[in-house]
């Protein structure tokens, strides 16, 4: 019964490309000998040819409807030659004759019309109903190919689809309501040790402030107890509009890449402590032999042990910057706190770098007293970084200009130089760990790329900050910021 419904209901045919032209055939001529045999014996032939033509049009157009523009023209011919039996079959004057075939022929062309205007619709309608089908079934297959779990919700964040390979990641099924955002059942499922509620999930940021969230990462428990790591990057979808009319978030497994990571931090670790003994005792002996050598006055001697002492020096301040990188990533660095005068410090670190530099002069512009709460070696350590970085990617015989000033709450220091600079592209990179810009047009300086990562990564551990102002071949300007050491009535 269900299935006889759906075969005579012309909506349940929309998107299907099968035009069927012997079921218009038979119904209309099945339809006409009803009309003939029953219909007119039953009302009589008064209002006969106006249920008849009322038929005709029902006809024309729920056979067009259902079966395209053959369809409606095959109804109206069958028509059009019922109508002609009745004019034959039934008696008149000539005169009466000619309105009845006149007006035939003038229903026959708006069947006709109406046939062609309706099936056409029809098929257009079919066309764009298929296409969509197709295009839906390819997004869906690329997206249950794709290497990477994937989640599309509609703009409420409501799951729209999602392929296998994100099951294969959490290790779980996805539940059917799943829902991102500002629903509960949501993301429970992907971050399912609970380091992220639904709401603070990165789809849901997505969807709420219009932008992209870009890798973020999670430790998750799964089901089976395993703990892997996830990266989850998420972007809304919007229309022509600008209106957001979908999300989609990808997640993949970085559990390998996070391990070998860790294995790598922890030979760095391990080479530079195995490292740092045998440098020790090196320097050790070196101050020993320098020491004895002193008394033979053997200049020679003394420059070949200078060198080596300075080698020395270089190869132990890359081990502890190896060192700190290491401790940094593992979170094993530790900070001793004091009170001191940021502004003394900078100018004892200023003397002791204008040592080594012959040919740049180091000017102290603007010093503020200023008292801070930090770790004091390690904002040595920064100072250091930065004037030397000065010095190295600067010209001789130019200036390189320090300022320690206050602004806001804050205790600034800015070291400018007349140097190479750095583009604007470069920028934003330099902070991160092992980065080093590489100008196949510029001379190379030493250096691993860790000094302003360590830097960064110092100040941000006291609340403080680093930032650049540059301009490639003009020279750059670095500075910092620590917060002021209240206690001490700045
Ligand atoms: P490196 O050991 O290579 O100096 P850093 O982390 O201190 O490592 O610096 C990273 C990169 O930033 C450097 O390789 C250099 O290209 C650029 N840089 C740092 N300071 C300056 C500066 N004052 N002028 C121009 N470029 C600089």
């Amino acid at each position: 019964m269900k299935s006889l419904l759906a075969y005579l209901n012309p909506v349940a045919h929309l998107g299907n490309k099968r035009y069927s032209i012997t079921f218009p055939f038979v119904a209309t001529v099945f339809t006409s000998v009803i009309l003939e045999t029953v219909v007119k014996i039953i009302i009589g032939a008064d209002i006969f040819g106006l249920i008849v033509i009322v038929v005709s049009i029902f006809s024309v157009i729920y056979f067009s409807f259902r079966d395209g523009v053959r369809a409606g023209v095959i109804s109206t011919i069958i028509i059009i030659f019922y109508y002609a039996y009745i004019i034959l079959t039934t008696p008149g004057t000539l005169n009466q004759k000619i309105v009845q075939w006149q007006t035939t022929a003038v229903l026959g062309l708006i069947y006709l019309l109406m046939a062609v205007i309706i099936g056409g619709l029809k098929q257009k309608i079919d066309t764009l109903i298929v296409q969509e089908a197709d295009e839906r079934r390819r997004l869906i297959s690329i997206v249950q190919q794709l290497p990477v779990g994937i989640v599309i919700t509609n703009a409420e964040g409501f799951m729209l689809t999602y392929n296998k390979k994100l099951e294969e990641i959490i290790g779980s099924k996805v539940p059917n309501d799943h829902i991102a955002g500002k629903h509960d059942a949501s993301i429970k499922g992907i971050y399912k040790n609970k380091v992220v509620s639904p709401s603070n999930s990165p789809l849901s940021h997505a969807l709420q402030s219009g932008k992209p969230v870009v890798n973020k990462e999670f430790l998750i428990e799964r089901k089976d107890g395993k703990k892997i790591f996830i990266s989850v990057s998420a972007s809304p979808i919007h229309n022509k509009n600008g209106k957001i009319v979908a999300g989609v978030s990808i997640t993949s497994d970085i559990t390998a890449q996070k391990e070998l990571e860790l294995r790598k931090d922890d030979f760095v670790n391990m080479a530079s402590h195995e490292l740092k003994t045998p440098l020790t005792s090196m320097k050790l002996y070196l101050d020993i032999l320098m020491s004895k050598i002193k008394n033979h006055n053997d200049d020679n001697a003394i420059k070949t042990l200078n060198s080596i002492k300075y080698q020395t020096d270089r190869l132990t301040e890359l081990v502890n910057d190896l060192l700190d990188v290491s401790r940094l990533q593992t979170g094993k660095l530790i900070f001793n706190k004091e009170e001191f005068r940021l502004d003394m410090l900078v100018e004892e670190n200023v003397g002791e770098l204008s040592g080594i530099t012959r040919s740049q002069k180091i000017v102290i512009a603007k010093k503020t007293p200023i008292k801070i709460y930090a770790d004091k070696y390690r904002i040595y350590q920064v100072i250091t970084n930065l004037i030397t970085n000065a010095i190295k990617y600067s010209p001789a015989h130019t200036d390189i200009i320090v300022k320690i000033v206050k602004n806001n709450e804050m205790a600034v220091v800015s070291i400018q130089d007349s140097g190479i600079g750095i583009s604007k592209e470069q920028q934003k990179k330099i902070f991160d760990r092992l980065y080093q810009v590489s100008d196949p047009h510029e001379k190379t300086f030493p250096g691993l790329g860790m000094g302003l990562y360590i830097s960064k990564e110092i100040l941000s551990r006291h609340n403080g900050k680093i930032w650049v102002e540059s301009e490639k071949g003009k020279g750059s300007t670095f500075y910092f910021s620590l917060p002021l050491d209240k206690r001490s009535g700045n």
